[in-house]
């Protein structure tokens, strides 16, 4: 198409100047004819080109100047070029438009951070939750928020990584999570968590304090029973069953309000604060004292194996109640006279203690939910055994507490091992003393 036109026009062109040549030669001079009709259409070119020029520069968005011959074909073209370049423009800026106001209109606050950790663009979410003015664009972000925890956060810059600030101009909860962005940018997400906080903090306060105000009723029941179970032999045989079946069950109701309290206290501390070396050897020799009682009759074997020399650095107390849970669980999910196993090793990546038995396992479906709150694989086998459901619970706490966690591998009636592993960094060797 372009090339038939083109033809055309060096036609029109080579046709015009042989007339032009004819004319002149009709007149007796074809080479001054030539020469005149050559310098008419260059100047009627000059003039085309600048009326091009002129609608290129100022008359932008209306219509080209008309024109004939080629000149009228190269300003069809760039008239066409024009208009579908503006539709392409317009079209990008709504959907940029369209991207802005979606963004803005984000109740998540979005800030973008270079490489250097200055703070390039952000959203208006974010500007009223940090507090950002239009003289902040350049600053480094840990000149404003300068919280030594938070800097750390942000140094670490760490993908997917959440931290969460409180802030001591508005009084809420900020959390942050750093997210890679584009040319080694990077997008600070932040949310404020005010309301989640206090409706967390409204549900372990009420757990706490339900827990609390049923300990006492019940410490004076249990008390009474108690009596009443010591004086058996002047009861009658019903009220003597009755009372043997209220005072098991009012102290699976104590341990359960013990639990619940302990699970609580665990929730409100983020790390442990009074972490001291504590000697894992002589903690499970203590358990085990407890767990031979638990046993009683069942005649429960224990085998201890201490691999380790090190100490472990952690709150005492949680360390008990998490240890204890496992090796209770042990008792009460093996038949008689098992074998049960507790090992303390560790290596380069850390200290572990281990819980391993032989009796009813667990069915892999099971594992993922097994430190859930009130989780339990088989209810009535569960509450025969007096169980809480908040063992496993406040195991995970108290290792999530530590910087820990929990390894459960067991297999349907064949046993399983708790592992709780613990960071090399808790590890500390035991002082000699000056008599050695
Ligand atoms: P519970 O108080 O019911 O024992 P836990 O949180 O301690 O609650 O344990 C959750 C569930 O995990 C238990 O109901 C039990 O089914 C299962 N479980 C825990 N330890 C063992 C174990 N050593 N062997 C078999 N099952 C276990």
């Amino acid at each position: 198409m372009l090339n038939d036109r083109r033809k055309e026009h060096y036609r029109r062109l080579i046709l015009t100047y042989l007339a032009v040549l004819f004319v002149g030669w009709l007149f007796g001079a074809p080479l001054i004819v030539f020469c005149a009709a050559l310098v008419t259409h260059v100047i009627w070119s000059q003039i085309q080109m600048h009326r091009l020029l002129s609608w290129l520069h100022e008359f932008e968005d209306g219509e080209p100047p008309r024109a004939k011959g080629a000149w009228g074909d190269v300003l069809d073209s760039l008239w066409t070029f024009r208009r579908r370049q503006r539709t392409e423009v317009r079209k990008l800026q709504n959907s940029l438009q369209r991207v802005q106001r979606t963004v803005e209109s984000l109740a998540d606050g979005l800030v973008i951070i270079t490489p250097k950790g200055e703070i390039q663009w952000w959203n208006e979410a974010a500007q009223n939750m940090l507090n950002l003015r239009a003289s902040d664009e350049g600053q480094a972000l840990t000149n404003l928020i300068r919280d030594p925890h938070f800097v750390e956060f942000f140094n670490k810059n760490r993908e997917h990584v959440q931290f969460v600030w409180h802030s001591p101009r508005t009084g809420s909860y900020l959390q942050f999570t750093n997210n890679r962005h584009a040319a080694g940018n990077r997008l600070l997400m932040v949310r404020d968590i005010s309301r989640l906080r206090q409706l967390e903090q409204m549900r372990q306060d009420f757990v706490a304090n339900a827990s609390h105000e049923l300990r006492t009723p019940l410490t004076v029941l249990q008390g009474y029973l108690e009596t009443f179970a010591d004086l058996q032999d002047g009861l009658p045989e019903r009220l003597r069953k009755g009372v043997d079946l209220m005072l098991a069950q009012s102290k699976r109701m104590a341990n359960l309000v013990n639990d619940l309290l302990l699970l609580t206290r665990l929730d409100g501390v983020d790390k442990p604060v009074d972490a001291k070396p504590v000697d894992i050897a002589a903690l499970i020799h203590s358990i085990i004292v407890d767990a031979q009682a638990l046993s009683g009759e069942n005649q429960h074997e224990f085998a201890v194996h201490i691999d380790s020399p090190m100490l472990l650095l952690g709150v005492d107390n949680e360390l008990r109640s998490a240890f204890s849970n496992l090796v209770y669980n042990s008792v009460h999910y093996t038949p008689p006279a098992s074998l049960i196993e507790l090992r303390w090793r560790h290596d380069d990546a850390g200290g572990y203690f281990s819980v391993t038995d032989n009796g009813v396992g667990i069915d892999q479906k099971h594992i993922p939910r097994l430190t859930e709150r009130f989780y339990r694989v088989d209810v009535s086998r569960s509450s025969s055994t007096g169980g809480t459901g908040l063992g496993l619970a406040i195991v995970k706490h108290v290792l999530m507490h530590h910087g820990a966690r929990l390894d459960i591998d067991s297999k349907l009636r064949q046993g399983s091992t708790f592992t709780c592993c613990f960071p090399p960094t808790l590890l500390t060797e035991a002082k000699s003393s000056a008599t050695d």
